[in-house]
């Protein structure tokens, strides 16, 4: 087959779209999953409703503003 002008720019076309495409996938999947990590560290306190975030896997956590006791929730199925 010969390669025209015609079909290297329609080629080029399509294959600069279909790279937006998997990097458009690539970064939401990726953005999405880092919101979700991070949301299931997230404790809001009870007492003064601060938020703040705990990777710890301890049952309970001190709130640094307020001090109070506050029960982290579990997530389940996650790591
Ligand atoms: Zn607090």
């Amino acid at each position: 087959m010969d390669l025209t002008i015609t079909n290297f720019v329609l080629f080029a076309l399509l294959g600069a779209a279909g790279l937006v495409l998997v990097c458009t996938v690539v970064s939401r999947t990726l953005h999405g999953r880092a919101e979700r990590r991070s949301l299931a560290n997230r404790v809001i306190c009870r007492l003064c409703l601060h938020a703040f975030e705990d990777a710890s896997h301890v049952g309970t956590i001190n709130c640094p503003m307020c001090c109070a006791a506050n029960e982290k929730g579990r997530s389940k199925g996650l790591d």
